[in-house]
C-alpha cells in the first residue's frame, strides 16, 4: 500500500469526536472508529518516520484491534496517547527535518561496480586504465606513478572534509561543509560581462532558510542554449540537493564557493558523487593531471586492493593497535569518516617510521658482525697519564661518554657511535680519551673537522697535552705547504705520527696510514656520506665516533642517527654562566652599542655577527663590509675592528681569527663563518643583527662563542622584525640556554631543515610522517622495530616484511644510505 498518505485532517477529526462522545467507538459512514484508526495504522507510516515511530505506528493497530474490549479508562488513555503521538511526529515531519546524513557511498561499491567489468591488477601500468589512457599515464609519469600499485600508495597530501553536514543558518565562513535542502529556483544563463561564461545559480532551502549557489563555467561550450536548459533540467523545483564546498562569505551574503551539487532522491538518501558529503583527498598534482584524474584512477585502482598483503605480523597490528593495511590503504584516500582517516594516516605512518628504524637497526647489526680485530684496551698508559695532567675534573656526563666510548673500543665490532654536547658541554676532552686508546694499543687517529679553524682549534688545543705526552700531532688542511704536506704523508705510512688532525685534505688519496683505528670526526653533519666514507676506507673497518654540537630533538636524532649508537653529554662543566640574553629592537641598538663600549673598557672582546641575508654569499659579503665601515668610521672610531667573511682565502681568515684570538681586534665584524667552535675566552659580547633571519639553534650556537672564560657575558639579539612571532621565537633564547630544549622548539617553530641548518641535511623523505606532529608514532615504531630485530635479525622468519624493508628503506632514503 502507498506509504505516506496519511489523512491527518480526517484522522484527528475521528479522535476528538470519539472524545467528545465518551468512547463509544463510534459507528461512521463507512467504519466504526477503531476500523477507521486499524485502517490507517495498518497502513506504512509516513516517508520520513523516525524509526522507533514507526515501531509505535505498528502497536497502534494492534491496540485499535482490541479497542472494543477495552474499559472506557483505557480506551480514554488509548486516544490521549494517539493524539500526542500523532501530533509529534506531524510536527517531526511537517517541519522540514534536521536532514538525516548523507548515507555515503562505500568506496568498496564505488569499486565494486567497476569490478565487475575488468580486474585490475596491482603491477598494472596506469596506461592500461580506460580512466588514465596512455597520454595521461605519461604525465602520471611525472610524479612517480607508474602501476597501479603505485597509484595506491599516492598519498593524499590533504582531505577536505565534505562530510560535515550543517543547516543553512549554520554556514560559517571559512568551513567546508555539505548542506541538504530544496530546490526553490534554479537559473542558468550566459552573463552580460562575457559571453563565453556562463553562470549557473541555484536557491536551496531548508528548514532553517535559504542560500544561493552559484557555478560559474568559463567556455562556448558551456554558453550554449542547449546546456544551459540540460543543467537546469538536472535541478528541477522541489527537488532535494546536498551541496559540499567551502563557506564564503561576499557582499551579497553567505554562500558555497564553487560547491559540488548533487540531486538526491529525497532528504537522507544515498548520494552518489564521489565528492559530495565525504572526506575528499586532495593530490599533489603536476601540470597537465588535474584532481579529478587521480581521484577517478585511485577510485579504479582501489578494486585492486583485494590483493594488497600486510608485511605487518597479525600480533604487532594488533599489539599497536594499527588498522590493517588495505584498510588504511582504502581510507586514507576516501575515508567514510575522519575519525577512520586518522586511523588509516596513524598506520601509514607507523609504516613509514618502522621500516626507516627496521632498516637502521638491521645496518646496525651487520655492522656489530664486523669483526675487525682492532680492539683497543681502556686500560693503558696514555689513558693514566692524560687522567694525571688534565687540569680540572671530568663532570659526571663526560665520565658517563669516555666509558661507554671505551667499552666500544674495546671489543672487536667496530664502534659507531656519535656524541652529542650542547657548546662548551667539552667534547674535545672526550675524543682525546678515544684517540689515547688507540695510540695506546699501536694504532693511528684521525681526527677531522669541516673548517680550517676548526681543524687549527683541535690541534692547538691537543699540542700542549700531547707535549707532555711526548706524543707527535700534525695538522693537515689545504693550506698546509707542500714540504710539510709531504713530511706528513711519509710518516703517516711509517707510523710514526700517530694523530693527524685537520680538514677534507685527509680524504685525499695521498693520505695513507700505516695502520688507522680510530676516526674521530667533528660536526659531523657537516660531511657529505662519500667524505665520510672515503675517511673510514683509510682503516680497515675502523672505529668511528662522531661529535655534533647541534643538539637535535630525540625525533630529528631517531630518523637521522637511528643507527648509530648516541651518547649525550647533557651537563656543563662546573662554573658557567648563563649568558645573559636580550631581544632588541632597532629603536634600542644604543643599548648595545653602550655595552659594548663598557665591555671593551673593561678589555673584553666583541662579535658582530650579519646573517647571509640572500641566497648569495656575494650580497652577504657586501652587507658585512659596508657594515666594518660604518662601524669603523662611524660608531666605534676608536676601536680596532676585524673583519671576516666567506670570500676571503683561509690564510686571510686565519690572520683575523688568530689576531682577535691575540686581543688586537677589540671587535670583530663576521657573516656566519664564524660559527662553531670558534674559542675565545676573552670575548663576552656577541651582537646579530637580524637575528629573526636564524634558525633557533644556529643562534645559541653563535651565543656559545661567549661566555667560554671567567667573564660574564652577553648575548645582544637585535630584530626588528615586529611578527608577534618572531618576537615568541627570539624569547627562547632570553630564556633558556638549553640545547635540547632550543632546537625542541626549533623543529616546532620552523621544520626540521632549519635545526640541521643545512640543505642537504640528510633526512628521509617521508610522504605522510611529521617530525613535529608523530613523535608518539615514531617513539611506537622504534619499539617495534627493536622488538622484531631482537627476536629475528635477519628477519628470517618474516619474509614479506624482509622484502617489503628493501624497498621501503632505500626509497626512504633517497638511494643515500647513511653512515
Ligand atoms: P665543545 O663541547 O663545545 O667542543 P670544548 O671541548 O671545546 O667544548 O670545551 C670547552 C671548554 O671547556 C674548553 O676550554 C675545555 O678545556 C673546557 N672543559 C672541558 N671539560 C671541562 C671540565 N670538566 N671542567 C672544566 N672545564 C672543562
Ligand atoms: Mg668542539
Amino acid at each position: 500500500m502507498a506509504s505516506g498518505n496519511i489523512d491527518w485532517i480526517r484522522l484527528d477529526k475521528a479522535l476528538s469526536v470519539e472524545a467528545e462522545k465518551g468512547f463509544t467507538n463510534l459507528q461512521g459512514n463507512q467504519y466504526q472508529f477503531n476500523e477507521f484508526l486499524c485502517l490507517n495504522f495498518g497502513n506504512s507510516p509516513p516517508n520520513g518516520t523516525p524509526t522507533s515511530d514507526r515501531r509505535k505506528w505498528q502497536n497502534f493497530a494492534a491496540q485499535y484491534a482490541d479497542y472494543s474490549n477495552l474499559s472506557v479508562a483505557q480506551r480514554k488513555t488509548l486516544i490521549s496517547q494517539t493524539r500526542q503521538f500523532l501530533y509529534e511526529l506531524r510536527k517531526t515531519l511537517e517541519t522540514p527535518s534536521e536532514p538525516q546524513p548523507p548515507k555515503l557511498p562505500k568506496t568498496t561499491a564505488i569499486t565494486d561496480k567497476k569490478a565487475s567489468l575488468r580486474p585490475i591488477s596491482l603491477e598494472q601500468s596506469l596506461s592500461t586504465l580506460a580512466e588514465v589512457g596512455y597520454k595521461r599515464a605519461e604525465l602520471l609519469k611525472r610524479l612517480g606513478l607508474y602501476t597501479v600499485k603505485d597509484l595506491l600508495f599516492y598519498y593524499p597530501r590533504d582531505h577536505i572534509d565534505y562530510a560535515r553536514q550543517v543547516t543553512i543558518n549554520n554556514l560559517v565562513a571559512g568551513e567546508t561543509v555539505t548542506i541538504v535542502g530544496t530546490v526553490k529556483r534554479c537559473n542558468c544563463f550566459t552573463s552580460p560581462k562575457n559571453k563565453k561564461l556562463s553562470i549557473f545559480e541555484l536557491i536551496l532551502r531548508d528548514h532553517t532558510g535559504q542560500i544561493k549557489l552559484n557555478r560559474f563555467f568559463a567556455g562556448t561550450r558551456f554558453t550554449s542554449r542547449g546546456w544551459q536548459e540540460r543543467q537546469k533540467r538536472i535541478y528541477p523545483l522541489g527537488s532535494t540537493v546536498a551541496a559540499s564546498g567551502l563557506v564564503k562569505q561576499n557582499r551579497y551574503g553567505i554562500t558555497l564557493d564553487n560547491p559540488e551539487i548533487e540531486v538526491l532522491d529525497s532528504v537522507g538518501s544515498s548520494i552518489e558523487s564521489i565528492k559530495i558529503g565525504r572526506v575528499l583527498p586532495v593530490y599533489p598534482l603536476t601540470e597537465g593531471v588535474g584532481a579529478d584524474l587521480i581521484r577517478k584512477a585511485i577510485i579504479v585502482s582501489l578494486e585492486a586492493i583485494k590483493q594488497l598483503r600486510d608485511p605487518l605480523p597479525r600480533v604487532l597490528r594488533e599489539q599497536y593497535g594499527l588498522m590493517g593495511l588495505k584498510e588504511a590503504i582504502s581510507n586514507i584516500h576516501f575515508p567514510e569518516t575522519s575519525e577512520l582517516l586518522a586511523h588509516a594516516r596513524r598506520r601509514l605512518v607507523f609504516d613509514e617510521f618502522f621500516y626507516l628504524q627496521l632498516g637502521f637497526l638491521q645496518r646496525r647489526q651487520e655492522q656489530k658482525q664486523i669483526h675487525n680485530s682492532t680492539v683497543f684496551t681502556p686500560k693503558g698508559r696514555l689513558i693514566e697519564q692524560f687522567d694525571n695532567i688534565l687540569p680540572f675534573s671530568l663532570t659526571n656526563a663526560q665520565q658517563r661518554v669516555i666509558n661507554e666510548i671505551l667499552e666500544d673500543l674495546n671489543s672487536v665490532t667496530p664502534m659507531n657511535r656519535l656524541v652529542q654536547g650542547d657548546v662548551g658541554a667539552g667534547k674535545t676532552i672526550v675524543a682525546v680519551f678515544a684517540v689515547l686508546a688507540a695510540l695506546q694499543s699501536g694504532y693511528q687517529a684521525a681526527l677531522m673537522a669541516p673548517t680550517e679553524v676548526l681543524a687549527e682549534q683541535h690541534y692547538r688545543k691537543l699540542i700542549p697535552w700531547f707535549n707532555q705526552l711526548y706524543l707527535p700531532v700534525e695538522l693537515l688542511t689545504g693550506s698546509t705547504k707542500k714540504a710539510k704536506r709531504e713530511e706528513i704523508h711519509r710518516q703517516l705510512i711509517t707510523g710514526e705520527l700517530p694523530l693527524l688532525v685537520g680538514t677534507h685534505a685527509l680524504i685525499q688519496d695521498t693520505v695513507n696510514f700505516q695502520k688507522l683505528g680510530l676516526v674521530v670526526i667533528d660536526e659531523q653533519h657537516r660531511f657529505g656520506v662519500q667524505q665520510r666514507a672515503k675517511l673510514l676506507a683509510k682503516g680497515k673497518s675502523p672505529h668511528v665516533l662522531t661529535m655534533t654540537a647541534t643538539p637535535i630533538p630525540r625525533t630529528l636524532a631517531l630518523t637521522l642517527h637511528g643507527d648509530l649508537d648516541v651518547s649525550q653529554i647533557d651537563e656543563l662543566p662546573p662554573g658557567r654562566q648563563a649568558i645573559q640574553t636580550t631581544v632588541l629592537t632597532g629603536k634600542e641598538r644604543t643599548q648595545a652599542y653602550d655595552l659594548i663600549r663598557r665591555e671593551v673598557a673593561q678589555g673584553r672582546q666583541v662579535y658582530i655577527i650579519f646573517p647571509m641575508i640572500e641566497e648569495s654569499e656575494k650580497l652577504d659579503v657586501k652587507a658585512a663590509v659596508e657594515e666594518h665601515k660604518k662601524l669603523s668610521d662611524k660608531v666605534f672610531p676608536d676601536f680596532n675592528i676585524g673583519l671576516l667573511h666567506g670570500r676571503m682565502s683561509s690564510v686571510e681568515k686565519d690572520g683575523v681569527l688568530t689576531a682577535f684570538r691575540d686581543n688586537k681586534y677589540h671587535i670583530i665584524v663576521s657573516t656566519t663563518v664564524i660559527e662553531v667552535g670558534v674559542d675565545v675566552p676573552n670575548a663576552t659580547v656577541m651582537l646579530i643583527e637580524n637575528a629573526e633571519r636564524f634558525g633557533l639553534s644556529q643562534l645559541h650556537q653563535l651565543r656559545g662563542r661567549v661566555g667560554r672564560g671567567s667573564h660574564k657575558s652577553y648575548c645582544l639579539l637585535m630584530s626588528s622584525s615586529k611578527t608577534p612571532d618572531a618576537r615568541q621565537r627570539l624569547s627562547v633564547l632570553e630564556q633558556s640556554q638549553d640545547g635540547f630544549f632550543i632546537s625542541e622548539m626549533d623543529l616546532r617553530f620552523r621544520g626540521p631543515g632549519t635545526v640541521l641548518g643545512t640543505r642537504q641535511s640528510g633526512l628521509p623523505d617521508f610522504a605522510l610522517a611529521s617530525l613535529i606532529e608523530d613523535q608518539e608514532v615514531l617513539e611506537l615504531a622504534r619499539v617495534a622495530a627493536e622488538k622484531i630485530i631482537a627476536a629475528d635479525k635477519n628477519l628470517g622468519s618474516l619474509p614479506s616484511l624482509k622484502k617489503e624493508l628493501e624497498t621501503r628503506y632505500q626509497k626512504l632514503m633517497g638511494g643515500e644510505i647513511l653512515t
